[in-house]
Order: C-alpha cells, then sequence, then structure tokens
C-alpha cells in the first residue's frame, strides 16, 4: 500500500489519508505519527472501506512521519472500537482513545525517575514539609503526583529532593511483571461448583464465543469457579480480564487472587500512577501481562490475545459509563469476546432482568449456583414496618432492630446497618428563616459531612465549611439537619449502644487500598461491633462473625421514580442481605419500610427472587421499557440556559414522526444544573422493530447548534436524572 488512511484524534478531522514513504511499511491497526498542519497528530492505520472520508488526489497527500514501535491494534479491537461508535452513537476516535495509554507509552519503554522519602531525619522542618512527609510515608511517584498526594507545591518537594529528605528512584517501565501459576493453590470444589467450572474450562480450552450467565447466590463461590476459567487461560498462554465494579472491591478480591494464583494481579484503574499506567499497558499490548484486573476502562485495552472475560457483580449499574463515550461496560464486554471468538462469563447473584431474559432466550448459557458453599445457610429475611413500629422521635432505627443489635453485641456477633447515602443529613436547613443550602453550580442540596466538617455536592465536589451563621438571615448557630446519613446513624448507634464500635464506611472513608486493609482487618478481627455503610459494604466482603442485617431504609431507592428504581432495590438489598450468615453461625435480615406491600418488597421478605423477576417483567413489558422495548435519551446542556433551551426545543421540533419511536420532552433534566451547565432532555422510548441509532442519527445529522451546546446521545440509559 502506498497511500493509507487514519483514524486521528481531532475532534473535527477523524479519518485523514497520507501517503507511505518508501521504506516505510505499514499493517492496519498500527499507531503512526502524521503533520496536521504545522502539527503532529497521533493516528491508527485503519481499513480505508471501512471509515468513509474523502478521495483526496494522490498528489496532494503528506507522508506519514513515524511508525510507533508498539505492535497495531488486534483487528478484534478496531472491530469493537467501530461497534461501539456505531451502537453508543459516538465519535469513532473518542472510542479509539480509550484504547491507547499514554504518549509516553508508546514511544516505548525505558526508564522514569520517582522519588519517595530517604529515611533521612531533617534537622529543621517547616510546617510544610513536616506536613509532605507525614503525606508521603511509603509512597512513590513522580514530583507532580506526590506534590498532589500530599497537597503541597512542587516547589517544596523539589527543595526537598535538595535536602536529601527525598530521593530519587529509577524505574524500569518495561519490568515484567511476576508471573500467576495456574495450579498455585487449587482449591477442593464442590459438586456444583466443579461443574460450572468444567463448563467454563472446556470454553476456555475451544477458544470459542459463549457468553455465560453465572448466576449463584451469593456466598456459593462463583468466584472460585471462574478462577479455574482464569487458571485454564493462563495454562493456554492467553490474556485474561476480569472486570470488577468498583476500586473497593479489588483490595479484597487482590488477596483472594494471591492465595489462589501466588502472584496479585494487574490493576487497571483511573488512579493508578502515571508510570503503572505505563508499565501495565505496555505489559498488556505485548502480551506479558497474564491477567487483568481493573475497573470498565480495562475493557478497550489492547490486549495482544485474550483468552477469557470475566464481569463479576454483572449487575452493577457502574458499568455504565455516563460521560464522554456512555456505554455499558457489561454489553462490550459480550461484544469484544465475540469479536475474540472467547468466553465471557457475567456473574451475579442478583442478574438484570436483561441478562436474565437472553438468558431464556437461548443467547446466553446459564449456569447455576443455587446454595452456599460449606452448608452455610441464606439469611432470614423479616419486615419491619415503619408506621407500625416507629423509631423513637429524631431517630431512624426501630425497636426490634436495636433489640437485635444488642443481642448480637452481648453475643460478641457483628451487625451491619445499610444505608446508601454518605455523610451526616442529605439536607441542612436554618431553623430561623428556612434557608436551604444549596451547591452554586448544581440544582443539588449541600450534604453535611460532619466527620470532615464540610457542606459537599455529590455532583460536582463543590465544598464549603459549615457557616457559623445563616447566610440568608444571620442568625448565628442555626444549622438543622434533616433525614439521615451514614455518620447521623452511627451517632444513634453510638447513644442507644454505648458500649458498641462502630464503625463508618463509605467512599470517603475508605478512600485508599490501605484504609480498606485497615477496616478489613479490624472488622476480622472482631474489633468491630456495627458497621453502618453505603453500598460500598453490599458486596466483595466475607465476615463470618456478621449475623445480622439492618437495612435502614429500603424505600430511599424506590422514590427517584426512575425506570430501574425496583430492580436495582432488590439487587441492593439482596446483595447487603447477602453478607449476613456467611460462616457457621446463621444470619438475619431486617428490611425497615413504609411499603411492605411494594412487589419489590414483599418479594425480598419471601425470598422469592422468580417473583419480583417476574412481577418486574410484567412492568416493563407494559410500558416497553427493556429488554421488551427500548430507551434512549439526548441530553443537551450549555452554560447559557437559553442557548440549552432552544438547542433543546430544536431538537424536539424536527423530532421523528414514526410508530415505532415515540419521543418525551425536551423537558428541564431533573438535575437542570450540573457542574455549572443547564439541561434538558429528550427520551426515547422505540418498540425493538426501530432502527433506534439511525433514526438518532438522521435526526441529529442536519441539526446546527451554538457553540456553547454540547448534545449527547445515551443509549440504553441508565441515570435519567
Ligand atoms: P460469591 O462470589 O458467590 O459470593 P465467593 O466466591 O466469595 O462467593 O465464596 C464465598 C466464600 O466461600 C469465600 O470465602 C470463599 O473463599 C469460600 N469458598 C467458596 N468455595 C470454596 C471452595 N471450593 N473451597 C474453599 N472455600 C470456598
Ligand atoms: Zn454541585
Amino acid at each position: 500500500m502506498t497511500r493509507v488512511r487514519l483514524l486521528v484524534f481531532n475532534p473535527a478531522l477523524p479519518v485523514l489519508d497520507y501517503r507511505l514513504p518508501a521504506g516505510l511499511a505499514v499493517e492496519f491497526g498500527q499507531l503512526v505519527m502524521a503533520p496536521l498542519g504545522p502539527r503532529q497528530v497521533l493516528g491508527i492505520v485503519w481499513e480505508p472501506e471501512r471509515l468513509g472520508g474523502d478521495e483526496v488526489p494522490e498528489s496532494k497527500l503528506r507522508p506519514i512521519l513515524e511508525v510507533l514501535p508498539v505492535p497495531p491494534l488486534s483487528t478484534p479491537l478496531r472491530r469493537l472500537i467501530e461497534w461501539c461508535a456505531d451502537y453508543y452513537v459516538a465519535p469513532i476516535n473518542a472510542v479509539a482513545r480509550m484504547a491507547l495509554g499514554s504518549m509516553a507509552a508508546l514511544r516505548g519503554g525505558g526508564t522514569t525517575t520517582e522519588y519517595r522519602l530517604s529515611g533521612e531525619e531533617p534537622k529543621r522542618l517547616t510546617p510544610q514539609r513536616a506536613a509532605a512527609m507525614d503525606a508521603l510515608h511509603g509512597e512513590q511517584a513522580s514530583i507532580r503526583e506526590l506534590a498532589e498526594y500530599a497537597g503541597v507545591s512542587e516547589g517544596v518537594l523539589r527543595g526537598m529532593v535538595g535536602a536529601g529528605i527525598l530521593e530519587p528512584v529509577t524505574v524500569d517501565l518495561d519490568r515484567p511483571y511476576p508471573q500467576a501459576r495456574p495450579d498455585f493453590a487449587q482449591p477442593k470444589l464442590s459438586e456444583a461448583q466443579q461443574a460450572a467450572a468444567d463448563r467454563f474450562v472446556s470454553a476456555v480450552k475451544e477458544h470459542k464465543f459463549v457468553p455465560f450467565l453465572l448466576d449463584g447466590v451469593t456466598g456459593s463461590g462463583k468466584t472460585e469457579c471462574y478462577f479455574e476459567a482464569v487458571a485454564e487461560a493462563i495454562r493456554e498462554k492467553r490474556q485474561v480480564l476480569v472486570l470488577l465494579p468498583e476500586i473497593a472491591l479489588t483490595e479484597n478480591f487482590l488477596r483472594r487472587f494471591e492465595a489462589r494464583f501466588g502472584v496479585p494481579p494487574i490493576l487497571w484503574h483511573s488512579s493508578l500512577k502515571q508510570s503503572e499506567r505505563r508499565r501495565a499497558w505496555r505489559a498488556i499490548v505485548s502480551g506479558q501481562a497474564q491477567v487483568v484486573v481493573g475497573a470498565r476502562s480495562a475493557l478497550f485495552m489492547p490486549y495482544r490475545q485474550l483468552g477469557l472475560i470475566v464481569v463479576d457483580e454483572a449487575h452493577e449499574v457502574s458499568f455504565k459509563q455516563d460521560d464522554g463515550v456512555r456505554y455499558n461496560a457489561r454489553d462490550v464486554a459480550v461484544i469484544r469476546a465475540r469479536f475474540e471468538s472467547i468466553p465471557v462469563i457475567l456473574a451475579s447473584a442478583t442478574p438484570a432482568l436483561e441478562s436474565l431474559q437472553l438468558a431464556e432466550a437461548g443467547v446466553y448459557t446459564k449456569i447455576d449456583l443455587p446454595d452456599r458453599f460449606g452448608g452455610a445457610t441464606l439469611p432470614d429475611v423479616s419486615i419491619v414496618d415503619l408506621r407500625k413500629e416507629a423509631p423513637e422521635r429524631g431517630r431512624w432505627l426501630a425497636p426490634r432492630l436495636v433489640e437485635e443489635m444488642r443481642e448480637r453485641l452481648a453475643r460478641g456477633e457483628q451487625s451491619l446497618l445499610f444505608l446508601n447515602r454518605r455523610g451526616y443529613a442529605p439536607l441542612t436547613l436554618c431553623r430561623h428563616c428556612g434557608y436551604r443550602f444549596q451547591c452554586p453550580n448544581c440544582s443539588a442540596w449541600l450534604v453535611e459531612h460532619r466527620l470532615s466538617r464540610r457542606l459537599a455536592c455529590h455532583h460536582c465536589g463543590h465544598e464549603v465549611p459549615p457557616p457559623e451563621a445563616c447566610p440568608e438571615c444571620q442568625t448565628p448557630d442555626c444549622l438543622v439537619a434533616c433525614g439521615p446519613g451514614v455518620e447521623r446513624i452511627a451517632d444513634e448507634v453510638a447513644e442507644v449502644l454505648p458500649d458498641a464500635r462502630v464503625a463508618v464506611v463509605t467512599s470517603d472513608t475508605l478512600n485508599s487500598p490501605e484504609k480498606i486493609s485497615e477496616f478489613v482487618a479490624a472488622a476480622e478481627e472482631k474489633l468491630i461491633d456495627v458497621i453502618v455503610g453505603t453500598q460500598i459494604v453490599t458486596k466483595g466482603y466475607h465476615f463470618p462473625e456478621l449475623t445480622l442485617v439492618g437495612v435502614v431504609d429500603a424505600d430511599l431507592g424506590l422514590e427517584g421514580g426512575d425506570l430501574r428504581a425496583a430492580e436495582r432495590t432488590y439487587q441492593q438489598v439482596a446483595q447487603v442481605a447477602g453478607r449476613a450468615g456467611r460462616g457457621e453461625k446463621p444470619g438475619e435480615v431486617l428490611i425497615q419500610t413504609r411499603h411492605p406491600e411494594a412487589a419489590v418488597i414483599a418479594a425480598l421478605a419471601a425470598g422469592d427472587r422468580d417473583a419480583f423477576y417476574e412481577a418486574e417483567a410484567e412492568a416493563r413489558k407494559d410500558a416497553f421499557a427493556p429488554p421488551f422495548g427500548r430507551w434512549a435519551a439526548i441530553i443537551v446542556s450549555s452554560e447559557d440556559e437559553a442557548e440549552a433551551r432552544d438547542a433543546a426545543r430544536a431538537i424536539g421540533g424536527t423530532r421523528p414522526d414514526l410508530p415505532d419511536v415515540m419521543v418525551l420532552g425536551p423537558a428541564p433534566a431533573p438535575l437542570s444544573l450540573l457542574r455549572g451547565r443547564y439541561r434538558y432532555r429528550l427520551l426515547i422510548n422505540a418498540r425493538r422493530s426501530a432502527k433506534l441509532q439511525d433514526v438518532i442519527r438522521a435526526w441529529l445529522a442536519p441539526l446546527q447548534f451554538a457553540q456553547g451546546v454540547r448534545v449527547s446521545v445515551d443509549i440504553d440509559p441508565y441515570s435519567f436524572v
């Protein structure tokens, strides 16, 4: 080939043609540098007929400059990128961007310099240096990363390098990872587990696309089963990707992985240090990385040869990305497995209705693990009807729940209280004038966090210290908290059970791997009697002495009125219930609610999962909701309210008139102001017969908007705010 078509990373010009200079050879998927005006751009060599683009006369072509020294993106990955761009109505270069590491990683390995404390005791310390020394204990990273981490300027740290307090360390970016050993510690599987593992192992051996739905109750040993498939892929010298929903899960998971395979897996997530990112990306693309465990972004990495994908806790909503390219990693994982011709395992105790339907339709192969491992039984669930058993005034825990906790405390067992609300109280107002503290950038209340003494917005991160007086009426000491968050529940536990040792567990308190390890160790050593936590405690943890779970407010999730509210409530409560009674002692679950008659609560109480899914399926059928129909959203935003409204109206004004596509809106979004941008939404409900993406593309293509307007399409949306 003498001319090449490139996918380039320029929003306005995604496809450009170039000439291949004599002596330079390229393959499809290769990463190259090319001239664009006075600058250079990164490009990916692509099959020309798959991209479209204008035919440029031969004479006008400029030559590409350089082929980067990394292997080409594989054909299955290129097909996946095209598929995602098409399905999610997203720019193809935005999708492709997710496969790339940093520019430095593309340039080659070599070494980089990082810094760490030298152990030298300085004679005299400025307060800033002292603070930095405290913060940087055990850390090693670039000056920039350390400065951010310690909250001091880079200048301060450079001074500390000069004074010998910090020392440079040379890091080899291509140093190999230790090799996992498939037979390091093989567990003895139960009969049901072995049967499941055998199915997975033979699919891995056959290098065949098989989508599995591993549907097993909490504590059934799903992880042990898919570890056998991981082991087989390692034996076959193929790579494995394990997607986990949250970083919180990894700590626990890493320990188990290491116990099984002798070494930790390779991590991929957004808060990796730069040198770790470069090293991991290079090991992934070279094939040296055997098992990668990561959040959803790990899905688009350029694995050299995948042998297996696992999506653990596959029902989790955090697999859905809600900015940039709005994709669902669970669904894309299945598509990637198809292009790679490998098995994919979706593991869950509470699968999404969509996944169950696909299993029923025979698209997914369903593997069941109906029993807990080792004879542990599922906990007994009972309902606390808050209308009949009301907590005392100003309290949130019903007397029966407190009594059960008291008994656990007396027996030396542990309790877990679940409330999916961070902070002390979701709303703060002035007792005198009723002023409500609202975020200046979002249409949302500021949430009081007493432990860290601040009022914070959970959408944009804006925070202020609690003021001494009301900003409206100037009355001092006038703030009242409305409603409970986990911190307030923890205070209540301290009042009713003064001897109990209470731990608040949220993403605020467990914000580093060290803190997670400390928490797990403390809980295992029984240094904690009562855990009060958000959804971060609903999965992954295994505390044998935990015998009581209290759901503080089961109605909370049902209020939002969003499409999947009932399903999400079911999943969350079932998952947190699954923390109880995992050891030899049986567990008990108390669910506080004002709506015991709601189908989801009744199903939870009866332990009748099928009844819940049946009711849910009926409701969705009636609404033509997924999987029986399809949804999409168009979100219009601008810093200028009128601009956003006009753009939304223009879109609404040219809505397609089709029998199988219904358009709702435009209307101001429930979060009508987010991070300083005004937002409008249109919601599209389509029958399965409609070619939804084509309809949306044809609809939006001719429209032009003011400069500051952003229009994004959300296919199969999860968020309705
Ligand atoms: P799940 O993911 O289905 O909730 P896990 O894989 O976490 O279940 O297993 C629950 C607990 O039982 C874990 O502590 C795990 O180590 C243990 N376990 C499961 N299967 C076995 C086995 N075959 N041998 C030993 N321990 C097992
Ligand atoms: Zn905000």
